[in-house]
């Protein structure tokens, strides 16, 4: 089969692999029909490096069953999944606690066991998502990022009625504005430097958009809440800058969610710091998006919302290639030659 493997930083091939085969009785091997690029992908492409040498690359996708194992039950060929791309060791500490996503030896799918850049994927059947007519193969590939930011807003204790601000409108903010919402949030403050990404944070739902080229974030954010600042404000950029500034949006008593990763050494002047300890915040991490019992709520609230409309993320999606176009979009991407939302493939077409 074609795939897309990661051989080293910005070496990402586009060549002849190995088609997955049942090796245990739980193995569902599913044909692929749309897989998303992740922020951590574009990471690791750019900064880290594959865990392992030649890895079949890519974590988020959607497709259609072609072969279970001789003991799984409730999967059938032809059903219509999205996969829950995490796996976990289910004996460390935080495994037996049921905290899955807190699991010393997590992992997913394209790091270190082959993953969804290909025509065929191979998954545990425990980590396959059985999707609705209603939910399209597009909207299937991005239940996982939907997944990773609602973890992320069940962290917070945001309320009907609440104030949120959203730091960053890439791909996870926009989502971020839409659970915002489905979570009762008032009003959404959009937050970026990019004008077009504000107009696409209005479109999901945003109420205000705030550009901070003109204005800093903060002074525009305490203008637009009377001085108080935001009952939740989510750090999703994953920049250095962004991450210390996001601490002065928060009201007294307030908290604040990262769900970024910036990849870099994050300083933060004295005035943001302080905001920590004088506006007695709360500062959550938030990381991946299984729960107990596997693999959460995560993915049937995601599942729920998408199938009714509320969560709608048509509006993220931007790019809709072959998977041969691969090595080349992701050097687009990283060295910033066009504006990318979310970038779709779809490996049957080549
Ligand atoms: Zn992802
Ligand atoms: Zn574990």
């Amino acid at each position: 089969m074609r795939a897309l493997n990661l051989y080293g930083k910005q070496d990402l091939r586009f060549e002849d692999t190995i088609k997955p085969v049942i090796e245990n009785p739980d193995d569902v091997i599913v044909k692929v029909k749309a897989v998303g690029i992740c922020g951590s992908d574009l990471s690791r492409y750019k900064k880290l490096g594959p865990y392992v040498e030649g890895m079949t690359f890519g974590h988020e996708f959607s497709g259609v069953v072609v072969e279970t194992g001789a003991g799984v039950d409730g999967l059938h060929v032809g059903d219509r999944v999205a996969g829950c791309p995490t796996l976990y060791c289910g004996e460390c500490d935080s495994c037996r606690k049921g905290e899955l996503s807190r699991c010393e030896k997590l992992t997913v799918i394209g790091a270190r066991h082959p993953g969804a850049y290909a025509e065929y994927v191979k998954l545990p059947a425990e980590n396959i998502i059985p999707i609705p007519d209603e939910v399209d193969f597009d909207t299937a590939a991005m239940i996982e990022p939907s997944a990773v930011v609602v973890h992320g807003m069940y962290r917070t204790s945001l309320q009907p009625g609440g104030i949120v601000a959203v730091m960053g409108c890439g791909n996870i903010g926009l989502l971020a504005i839409q659970w915002a919402k489905i979570f009762g949030a008032k009003t959404v403050y959009a937050i970026d430097i990019d004008d077009e990404k504000l107009q696409t944070a209005r479109e999901v739902g945003a109420d205000v958009a705030v550009n901070p080229m003109e204005n800093p974030a903060y002074d525009q954010v305490m203008e637009l809440t009377n001085g108080s600042g935001v009952d939740v404000a989510v750090e999703s950029a994953g920049s250095p800058v962004t991450s210390a500034q996001v601490f002065a949006l928060a009201k007294k008593g307030g908290e604040v969610v990262f769900m970024g990763i910036p990849y870099a050494d994050v300083n933060i002047e004295r005035f943001y710091f302080e905001k920590i300890v004088r506006s007695e915040l709360t500062v959550l991490g938030s990381w991946n998006a299984i729960s107990s019992p596997f693999p959460g709520k995560e993915w049937e609230s995601t599942v729920h919302f998408m199938a009714n409309g509320q969560l709608n993320v048509k509006p993220i999606i931007t790019h809709r290639l072959n998977l041969q176009e691969g090595p080349d979009v992701f050097d687009q991407i990283v060295n910033r030659k066009d504006t990318f939302g979310k970038v779709l493939f779809y490996p049957e077409l080549g």
